[in-house]
């Protein structure tokens, strides 16, 4: 898509750019990237459209083509009226999104607003099997894309490499039988996450830790790790 740079570079690697769409802030260094940020779709051509991908209605000068600004299909102004933000999609305003996009803007707004804040406080981790390790997980906060992971006494060393969020390939929870959490399912005391790096599987345990006041937070930042990855 054809695009014009507007400003110049940001410290964090970060770019307004003006699209036909409107003003975006995206990254343009890959390895950079936030994991949840999206291309825009491309548009579907107005001339190979004459009726609304929803409601069929005929395009004519009193119909006029609106496109979704997250999935690119042409419709008419009733089934493309709603403005809302796009925050996988870096835009800065609200967007003409379809009905059928509202309902997926409005999933990606609420992990940004409830989910994201969760993974970026970070919650603490006995991490692998024997002589584990105790360490603070948390989402980068300047990339939205690699979980750090340091040490919970020495915060410049790190016990484990950055897993990128994008290269996770399963998540699996470890649970208790023998012990039920409020719910009354077993009780979480962990995940397996595999992960792809350096060209090869890895996999590394997160174990919750078993004291009280920590398990909480631990099983809660999990859960949030689930829902988003
Ligand atoms: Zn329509
Ligand atoms: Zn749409």
């Amino acid at each position: 898509m054809a695009s014009s740079p507007t400003s110049p570079t940001s410290p964090s690697g970060k770019k307004l750019v003006n699209t036909k769409s409107g003003l975006r802030m995206i990254c343009l260094i890959d390895d950079e990237r936030s994991a949840f940020e999206i291309d825009e779709p491309k548009w579907q051509n107005d001339n190979d459209h004459h009726i609304c991908n929803k409601c069929g209605a005929k395009f004519s000068f009193k119909t006029r083509r609106h496109h979704c600004r997250r999935c690119g299909k042409i419709y008419c102004g009733s089934c493309c009226t709603t403005k809302v933000a796009l925050p996988r999609l870096s835009f800065v305003d609200p967007q003409r999104v379809c009905t059928d996009c509202v309902i997926q803007a409005k999933k990606e707004i609420e992990m940004f607003e409830r989910y994201l804040p969760i993974l970026l406080k970070g919650a603490e981790f006995d991490l692998g099997d024997s002589d584990a390790k105790r360490c603070k997980c948390k989402l980068n906060a300047k990339t939205y894309r690699d979980l750090m992971f340091t040490d919970v006494k020495d915060a410049n060393s790190l016990p484990h490499e950055n897993v990128c969020l994008t290269d996770i390939t399963s998540i699996h929870c470890m649970t208790d039988p023998l012990n039920q959490s409020s719910d009354g399912k077993p009780q979480l005391v962990g995940i397996n996450l595999d992960y792809f790096s350096d060209s090869r599987s890895k996999s590394i345990k997160l174990n919750v830790p078993n004291e009280s006041l920590n398990r909480s937070t631990s099983v809660h930042y999990l859960r949030t790790l689930q829902k988003v990855g």
